[in-house]
């Protein structure tokens, strides 16, 4: 029997990898934090299937007693504190997490069972300032913020646990990849779930920062395949996984509100607030490698994500008023 190990769970990426390992028949467990709230929205149709353990990459000794009571055959490590701009206001915990957090589990790995398949989530962000284009697995790194500072510490760790212990691990260097499920506060789900508002006349205004910012938007379910892939691949290594387009924030929003027939341009105002002390004006990723090594391919359009994304959020907005109009 397979078993796997997710840390992240309750994240979008977690929800859909737990939902493909499932599906392709393994046992799945996951770490989740303890918090006052229940934060299991993404993945309540799979808490039946699965079971969750209460862990946190702050803590070194109960990851060791998580990977000892799971005997996990892969670890999949998508915890992080996950948002850039955050990531300016709380450097220290961000540091702890997304950066120490992956070594806590790699010592844990290493003390335990150095066998298991080990995968690190790391991320376009560590081009930040990009020195050519499109970015390869061999472009290198100059980080705009301590998100992208920490995700580099964690990719160059992983490397390195592999080079000095033998072990079986592997960085994804993913570009963005977004869905219905991304968290509210990254900059494509607040515009589709704005879009959904507004076309109910919910608000009216969708304040946004950097308009010109490239990014290279992908699908989250295509791109936790990818994760998979890479730990059944013959040799550990490190891959990117992008689309090769890119496409402004700018074109985002218009795609989004066309979907409405809404015209962007009476909505949308461009707000300093959400410019980044650091900004990263393009990413663009080259996903030849893991094509030709993993069999890997996109699916999902741009257009087909955005009009994904506006969909499920038309329908949420929509549920959500009418739970409101039928209470008393
Ligand atoms: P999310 O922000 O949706 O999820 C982050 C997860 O990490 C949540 O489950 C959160 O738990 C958990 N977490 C945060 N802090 C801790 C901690 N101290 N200990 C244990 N768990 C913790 O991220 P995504 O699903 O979008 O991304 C998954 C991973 O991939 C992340 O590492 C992210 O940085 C990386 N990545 C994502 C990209 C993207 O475009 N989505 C691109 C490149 C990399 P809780 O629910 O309790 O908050």
């Amino acid at each position: 029997m397979r078993v796997a190990l997710i840390t992240g769970i309750t994240g979008q990426d977690g929800a859909y990898l737990a939902k493909l390992l499932l599906d392709k028949g393994y046992q799945v467990h996951g770490m989740v934090r303890r918090g006052s709230t229940l934060p299991f929205e993404r993945i309540a149709d799979l808490t039946d299937l699965i079971t969750l353990h209460q862990g946190d990459l702050l803590d070194q000794m109960a990851l060791i007693r998580l990977l000892e009571e799971v005997k996990p055959t892969e670890v999949y490590n998508l915890a992080a504190q996950s948002f850039v701009p955050t990531s300016f206001d709380q450097p220290i915990l961000t540091g702890e997490v997304t950066a120490l957090g992956i070594t806590r589990i790699l010592e844990a790995i290493r003390t335990v069972d150095p066998n298991i398949r080990f995968y690190q989530a790391s991320s376009s962000e560590m081009f930040g300032k990009v020195q050519e284009e499109p970015q390869t697995e061999k472009t290198p790194f100059w980080p705009r913020s301590p998100y992208g500072v920490s995700k580099m510490y964690g990719h160059w760790m992983t490397v390195n646990y592999r080079e000095s212990y033998n072990m079986f691990a592997c960085s994804g260097i993913l570009f963005n990849h977004e869905s219905p499920l991304r968290g509210i506060e990254f900059v494509t789900r607040k515009i589709s779930y704005a879009v959904a508002r507004i076309a109910h006349g919910l608000q009216k205004e969708l304040r946004l920062g950097n308009l010109d910012a490239e990014r290279d938007w992908g699908f989250a379910g295509d791109y936790v395949e990818a994760m998979w892939l890479m730990l059944q691949a013959e040799k550990p290594d490190d891959y990117v996984v992008a689309t090769g387009k890119k496409y402004t924030v700018r074109e985002f929003a218009k795609l989004a509100f066309d979907r409405v027939n809404i015209d962007w341009e009476e909505h949308v105002v461009v707000d300093e607030r959400f410019y980044r002390p650091a900004d990263v004006n393009t990413l663009c990723g080259n996903p030849a490698k893991a094509k030709k090594e993993l069999g890997w391919q996109p699916k999902v359009s741009f257009e087909q994500l955005v009009h994904m994304m506006v969909d499920e959020d038309m329908k949420r907005v929509k549920l959500e008023l009418k739970m409101k109009q039928e209470q008393p």
